[in-house]
């Protein structure tokens, strides 16, 4: 056993790396090494203590991140010790649940389906489509309903005890059909790999005691992110031993909207009075500059205990604000900024982060980066195992593992088409609940059927056949020997050939067969539930490449935990961040600047921010006034880029006209076209469709002269003045 050695922490680090068993609790701010100190108390537990890996869990938010602690922690212990589980709730959840399937009662066994959020979509429709109710409340807003209340630990019976109307008791009774559904397809979503689990442990004592033995030493990062059940769960599985460390920074909860509550990390010390708190106030990451930035937009919240964060990285560049005309403007400031580092060789493509509010801001960003040749890459884009025929396949190969898999089903006898519609798919569903049989099984005895037409029970009879003999094989098969099967008895080669972007559909497929043959080699046979877990279990974070040479691009709620040498956060506009769903809510303004937090402080060494003046979104044009954070931030950390023909100020202003701040700008003289008096800019006109508005800024001469008119409904339009019609009027 190599001794470790703690010399790279600080004193406190190293404390809190020390610390004897009990509750811990590590609060501190962005980049003081809260994750760092976490992978060294497992290496220290393992390597210096005895503690056997096997007796500690640690849980993180993503499954990249777990991948990184697990090699760190290999890196430190020696990489021929057993390794502890670390995985994030999700995954750790799936793996109780499967381990005790046993105890999961009626319809489900270990082979269950986890549904994505399509496929779940896909089952609450159809118990919409059969509760046959006069009022159909929406589909979209069932599943928020249903996935609050399993964040929150509630179930049907807790929701109906509650309702407070009719339309309460409507998601009760429909949420208790959902589930219903899930049990007769042995599936389990994404919320309810969590709850069930929890149920799970804490109705059986005998499971609960395996696990609090497995979870001795129970170790949670990005703890302030926890949601209800999550914090039931950890205290569930904390309570045998107290051996609990949690980390983590109320200043970067940012996931409220998906049930997370600040509350669990605030209230830590009341849960656990005997807890010992360990503050990092040093930072390692960024710049003086980009942390004194970053604090001064936090320091306006004041849901927070009161931290200080300081560090002995140097000063640093200056934070740049940089505003457009509009957000093609910013994304060519992006780009141009981006190829001037890379030129310079201050950075490398893959040292720098394109972060956004919004996934819809991405698209012109990508073109001004496609323009100046920058390679790039989004992360949260389509995921590869989102693509259709991946999907189709994927299908088959639920089926193959859990035959109940309805909604699998469904979507496998349509790829490729065999006639089976949607009335068949209703038969199939029938027939499986009347004789009491698997969806997969149904399929076999539409021949059987009166009311089936011969051509599509001879097409679902030969599926069946194949089906059967593959589902007989698959426990002792490898997931690519299974694919291999699939595609061919399924004629999936000629179904890929007659679609017209058929050669790229047929390389995912490949990717696919490579990464069933590279589990295989890792898995051995057999290993099909697995494969098809760690899928379900994908998420946006996985898709972040440390290699590659490409520049990312990803929204804020995705950058939690990372560090990047140089980060761009652009679109800093009201309405857009704070996004204007938090509008005059306190509580929620406090959430975005906690996101705003959180991505300023990814930075190391560069960190740009950036607004427009006039902004397109979601098809619609309209005029931008600054972020409040940026305001928040000393302007003696602000090196300031203004556009470089910037509009005129408006001496006039009308009181609701305009909210942008010019004083800091550097003015450009107006072009000098001329031209009649009334359409100088700064005038006020009226246009026969937008009504009335002020010339914000001219460009061209004669028969192309072009104005920017912001109206006082339409917003920020560019109108030729030749054709605008455009009148003078008084006010
Ligand atoms: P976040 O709040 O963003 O999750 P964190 O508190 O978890 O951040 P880490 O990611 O653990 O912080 O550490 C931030 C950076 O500082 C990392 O690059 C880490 O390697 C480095 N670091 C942490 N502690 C030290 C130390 N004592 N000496 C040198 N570098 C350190
Ligand atoms: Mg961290």
């Amino acid at each position: 056993m190599s001794s470790l050695k703690l010399d790279d922490l600080n004193s406190v680090q190293r404390e809190a790396v020390l610390a004897p068993d009990g509750p811990i609790l590590i609060l501190a701010g962005a980049g003081s090494g809260k994750t760092r100190v976490l992978t060294y108390r497992i290496a220290h537990m393992i390597a210096e203590r005895g503690v056997a890996p096997g007796r500690i869990m640690a849980v993180t938010f993503t499954n990249k991140a777990a991948g990184e602690m697990r090699e760190r922690v290999a890196g430190l212990t020696g990489a021929d010790q057993r390794m502890p589980a670390v995985s994030t709730f999700h995954s750790a959840c799936a793996r109780i649940l499967r381990m005790e399937a046993a105890l999961l009662g009626a319809g489900h066994d270990r082979n269950f389906t986890i549904l994505d959020d399509g496929d779940t979509m896909t089952a609450i429709r159809r118990v919409l489509e059969e509760a046959q109710l006069a009022d159909s409340p929406p589909p979209e807003l069932m599943r928020a309903r249903i996935d609050q209340a399993k964040n929150e630990a509630l179930t049907p019976a807790d929701l109906a005890a509650n309702a407070a109307d009719g339309r309460d008791r409507v998601v009760a009774q429909i949420y208790a059909l959902y589930e219903a559904r899930l049990a007769a397809m042995n599936a389990i979503d994404f919320g309810g790999l969590l709850l069930r689990a929890y149920q799970l442990l804490r109705d059986h004592p005998a499971a609960l005691q395996r696990w609090q033995e497995r979870a001795a030493h129970l170790l949670v990062d990005e703890y302030q992110d926890t949601n209800r059940v999550q914090y039931l769960m950890v205290r569930l599985l904390a309570a045998a031993t107290g051996n609990l460390c949690v980390v983590g920074d109320e200043d970067q909860s940012i996931y409220r909207w998906r049930g997370a509550d600040i509350g669990n990390i605030l209230d830590f010390e009341r849960d656990y009075p005997n807890a010992r708190i360990f503050k990092l106030e040093q930072n390692y990451r960024s710049t003086k500059t980009i942390l004194a930035a970053a604090d001064a937009v936090i320091q306006n919240n004041r849901e927070r205990k009161a931290k200080r964060l300081w560090t002995e990285n140097a000063g640093g560049d200056p934070v740049t604000y940089h505003t457009g005309l509009t957000e093609r403007d910013e994304a060519d400031f992006i780009a141009r900024e981006i190829a001037r580092l890379t030129a310079a060789g201050t950075a490398r493509h893959a040292e720098i982060v394109v972060f956004y509010r919004v996934n819809a801001q991405s698209r012109v960003i990508e073109e001004a980066l496609v323009r100046r040749r920058v390679p790039y890459y989004i992360v949260g884009g389509l995921r590869f195992y989102d693509h259709r025929e991946i999907k189709d396949l994927l299908a088959y190969l639920r089926v193959i593992l859990n035959p109940a898999d309805a909604v699998g089903l469904e979507r496998m006898v349509g790829a490729p088409t065999r006639g089976i519609g949607a009335k068949t798919i209703e038969t199939i569903a029938a027939i499986a609940a009347r004789d009491a049989i698997s969806a997969c099984e149904a399929l076999g005895r539409l021949e059987s059927e009166s009311n089936v037409a011969l051509r599509i029970a001879k097409a679902a009879g030969e599926l069946y056949s194949w089906m059967r003999e593959l589902i007989a094989r698959a426990p002792a098969t490898g997931v690519r020997a299974l694919l291999d099967q699939v595609i061919e008895r399924s004629g999936f080669a000629a179904h890929l050939d007659a679609m017209i972007d058929g050669a790229a559909r047929r390389q995912n497929v490949a990717e696919l067969l490579a990464a069933a043959s590279a589990f295989d080699a890792e898995h051995g046979p057999g290993g099909l539930g697995e494969f098809l877990e760690r899928i379900a279990l994908v998420n946006d974070s996985d898709q972040i490449q440390a290699a590659g040479g490409r520049v990312a691009l990803m929204t804020l709620h995705t950058s939690k935990g990372l560090e990047y040498p140089v980060a761009f956060i652009a679109g800093m506009e009201e309405g857009l961040f704070p996004h204007m769903r938090a509008r005059d809510n306190e509580r929620e303004i406090e959430e975005e600047r906690r996101l705003c937090y959180v991505g300023m402080t990814r930075a190391r060494r560069l960190l740009y921010l950036s607004n427009t003046l006039s902004r397109e979104l979601y098809g619609n044009r309209q005029e931008a006034r600054p972020s409040r954070f940026l305001a928040e931030i000393d302007p003696g950390l602000l090196r300031r880029i203004v556009p470089e023909r910037a509009p005129r100020p408006v001496l006039q202003t009308p009181s609701r006209e305009p909210y942008v701040d010019y004083a800091d700008s550097q003015i450009a003289e107006d072009d000098g076209a001329g031209g009649e008096a009334h359409m100088a800019v700064g005038a006020r006109v009226q246009h026969l469709t937008f009504g009335r508005g002020v010339i914000r800024r001219r460009e061209g001469r004669g028969e192309t002269a072009k104005v920017w008119v912001n109206f006082d409904r339409a917003g920020l339009k560019l109108l030729v003045v030749k054709f605008a019609n455009l009148r003078p009027v008084a006010d």
